[in-house]
């Protein structure tokens, strides 16, 4: 099995369909092919599915490529970029199927079906009645020439089905689940080009793996029931299959079920599903690119952050696990806060910024220059798992003394002060603060501390109220980062606010 693994350069393609939003687990796929294609030192191919009219939808292309380029999988042919095998969109290569169909046709090898839909609804419905397996009853396979020729006259819509061997066996060869046999009696003469000219992913994807040259196939592991039909089609042809590789399936973070096509909540925690759930929530995408190559493969059961470089030269398709595996998203929190403290302060500013932007409802363009943004960020890059958190930890900082929601006061009472004494701390600060040079951490600290002393109250007691009067809250950045940020102006008039509140609980 391991000559399948070597470093001939593999032509690998990501082919979804565009239905909808791109998912996590597609986006795993993409991940996978990737890494083969650049390992092997070959090409990674975006094929687009769209054979299906009734299930496209036109915004998933943008969704996905967007998604894609997001976490730096660069196609080396495909759609846009073009490609020796262009066009890549499959509805733009409709002729080339019916000019497949058409081979198989002449050969024997598929028929025309010009069943109605009412036939078959019908067909059905007897064979439940009776207890019989439902499928196609093949009615269309033993037409006589003349039934043909008088369908055809009539101009009678039709479809091209498969014509499956009636007996014997079909066997394909999975990478990494080994061979697979299955008796052509439990197979269907399954439709390849429907009546609207289009083909159907049995068809298509066939003649296009073929036609492209791809040399390894990675597809979700639901493909698995129709591989029989797919070595039969590309048999038919007189052609070989891919290397396959069906790729587990993802479960829920629970692991009972598997991973919707929406957030979930599962055991009272919200569980995103989408990309572009987990751009907005903030993920890096080295972060995601590091976490995703661990599920259902593994790098190092040691390591757990490893670069993508050093991904692409370990990976191999032989070592996937064909078990499904369940997401650990506390995982992916935990290396995105690993990656979160490997950014330059720069770089994690702007990479919260479109979130703070939006939460904060500041314009980026006004926020970039924000004086307050330069302090703090450096101060919560050791506290923040995702970018979304950002918003909780600062959000106080954008906010005018007068928004800031005291909801428990009793916050606002230094350790082991009452509301009297914790009064008296702010007021005491409050004379202070005008006369500390320069209004910096260090210099506010060391007078704090003085003061602190000289009233024999601990740090915590002396701290503790100007803390929650700032914030608002019972965590947030350091204290004296936290008022050079906001400025001594915005200091005193909070300290007067807290005061004010105190004075309610007295
Ligand atoms: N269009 C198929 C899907 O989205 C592709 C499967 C494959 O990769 O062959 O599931």
């Amino acid at each position: 099995m391991s000559d399948f693994s070597t470093n001939r350069p593999a032509r690998v393609r990501f082919a979804p369909s565009p239905t909808g939003e791109l998912h996590l687990g597609s986006l795993r796929t993409a991940l996978f092919d990737y890494l083969w294609a650049r390992h092997t030192g070959g090409q990674f191919i975006l094929r687009i599915e769209d054979t299906d009219q009734k299930r496209f939808d036109p915004k998933s292309l943008e969704s996905l490529m967007r998604g894609l380029r997001w976490m730096g999988l660069e196609w080396d042919e495909g759609p846009d970029v073009g490609g020796p095998h262009a066009p890549y969109i499959q509805t733009e290569r409709a002729a080339i199927y019916q000019q497949h169909a058409e081979m198989l046709l002449a050969s024997g090898a598929a028929y025309r079906c010009y069943c109605t839909a009412e036939r078959l609804t019908e067909m059905r419905e007897a064979q439940r009645r009776n207890r019989q397996p439902t499928g196609y009853d093949r009615r269309c396979r033993h037409l006589i020439p003349e039934e043909r020729a008088e369908r055809e006259a009539a101009g009678a819509p039709s479809v091209v089905r498969l014509a499956v061997p009636v007996e014997g066996k079909t066997t394909f060869t999975d990478l990494i689940r080994g061979d697979i046999t299955v008796d052509n009696r439990h197979l269907q003469d399954e439709i390849l080009l429907k009546s609207d000219g289009l083909p159907t992913y049995h068809l298509a994807a066939m003649v296009d793996d073929h036609l492209m040259e791809i040399t390894h196939v990675l597809r979700g592991e639901e493909w698995l029931p129709t591989a029989p039909i797919h070595k039969l089609v590309v048999e038919a042809f007189g052609w070989e299959l891919p290397v396959l590789v069906h790729l587990p399936v993802i479960l829920d973070p629970s692991g009972k079920g598997k991973m919707s096509k929406r957030k979930k909540l599962v055991e009272g925690k919200e569980y995103l599903a989408l990309v572009h759930e987990f751009i907005s929530a903030g993920y890096l995408p080295d972060a995601m690119f590091n976490f995703l190559t661990n599920v259902g493969w593994n790098y190092d059961p040691a390591i757990e952050i490893f670069e993508r470089e050093e991904a692409i030269e370990r990976f191999d398709i032989a070592q996937i696990n064909p078990k499904a595996a369940a997401l650990p998203y506390d995982k992916l929190d935990w290396i995105n806060s690993q990656y979160i403290r490997q950014l330059t302060p720069a770089s994690l500013k702007a990479h919260l910024l479109p979130i703070l932007s939006r939460q904060l409802k500041i314009p980026q363009a006004k926020l970039r220059e924000d004086a307050r943004l330069d302090i703090l960020v450096p101060q919560i890059q050791e506290r923040i798992k995702r970018a979304d958190e950002a918003v909780e930890w600062i959000d106080w900082a954008f906010k005018s003394a007068d928004e800031i929601v005291y909801e428990d006061p009793s916050l606002l009472l230094g350790r082991k002060l009452d509301a009297a004494q914790s009064i008296a701390v702010l007021q005491d600060g409050a004379t202070l603060l005008p006369i500390i040079e320069p209004f910096l951490p260090d210099e506010i600290q060391a007078a704090f501390r003085e003061r602190a002393a000289a009233l024999g109250i601990s740090t915590g007691g002396y701290f503790g109220p100007f803390r929650a009067a700032i914030s608002g809250k019972r965590v947030s950045p350091p204290l004296f980062e936290s008022m050079q940020a906001i400025g001594r102006e915005e200091v005193l008039r909070r300290v007067a606010r807290g005061v004010q509140v105190l004075g309610t609980l007295t």
